[in-house]
């Protein structure tokens, strides 16, 4: 087995046992495996062991990965899977299936001259802090595509953080994007600032929790929690993640890079 398949299956058996100890499904979260930074090549590894939601955050390595691995993945058979490996795949079911495309996810700060590569390439946003950028996406999005899914990025830390828009602003920015034709408010995510502090991680997550159920509380309807990462999943899982982001722990060190 390689590297990345080895990783996936302990990443994917972190996620099944915080699950079990917070009492959620498996089902109930979806692995986007991180991939900024890595080669097309291990991206198609990961793909080959059943991952379909990859990460990006440089747009224009995202657009050679896309268009390289465009249509690569469609109907490859289930049966090259370990049997271990299938039925973790068959408890952690969204968005890694064989027999669907692969999905991307825009992750990463996105400047509003830079809107229409999301608009056209990318299948969902989770950084989207601001009306600006939600409108031009909204307008961009080709009439041939679905909506571009979208969670908007909150800055759960406050002074600690500069990234995300503030809880304050949050209510009057989610019913402005659920309104946009182009798009598709699913829900929230958060990237807490770096802390060895779980008690503290576990607060900043369960904030992002209340601000989305307020939200729904407030006539929206959303079920997405796009938080945790390599090394804090498990918090987040505790706190009622849906998404969690995942890099290193399931490609290693990142490679130098960034554009
Ligand atoms: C890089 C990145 C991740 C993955 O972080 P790891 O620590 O490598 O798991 C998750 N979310 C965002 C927004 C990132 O930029």
């Amino acid at each position: 087995m390689t590297t990345i398949a080895a990783n996936l299956q302990a990443v994917k058996q972190r996620i099944y046992a915080a699950c079990t100890a917070a009492g959620r499904s498996p089902e109930s979260v979806t692995l986007l495996a991180v991939s900024k930074t890595q080669p097309a090549a291990q991206l198609r590894i990961a793909a080959s062991c059943g991952q379909r939601a990859f990460g990006e955050n440089y747009l224009q390595e995202a657009e050679q990965k896309i268009a390289e691995l465009r249509n690569e993945f469609h109907d490859k058979s289930r049966d090259e899977l370990s049997d271990e490996l299938r039925d973790i795949n068959h408890a952690i079911h969204r968005a890694d299936d064989h027999a669907q495309p692969i999905e991307w996810h825009f992750i990463g700060p996105l400047q509003s001259n830079k809107t229409r590569t999301v608009a056209e390439l990318f299948d969902w946003l989770h950084s989207l802090d601001r009306l600006k950028l939600a409108e031009r996406l909204s307008a961009q999005r080709p009439k041939t595509l679905p909506p571009l899914q979208v969670c908007i990025q909150v800055n759960v830390s406050g002074e600690a953080s500069k990234s995300g828009c503030a809880p304050a602003e949050l209510p009057a920015l989610a019913q402005a994007v659920a309104a946009l034709p182009g798009l598709r408010l699913l829900g929230l995510m958060a990237i807490p600032e770096p802390t060895e502090d779980i008690a503290l991680l576990r607060s900043r997550f369960a904030l992002l929790r209340q601000l989305r159920d307020q939200l729904n509380t407030d006539g929206l309807a959303l079920d997405t929690l796009s938080m945790g990462m390599s090394h804090d999943l498990e918090a987040a899982i505790a706190e009622g993640a849906t998404i969690v982001r995942v890099g290193t722990a399931i490609f290693g060190e990142r490679q130098k890079t960034g554009t």
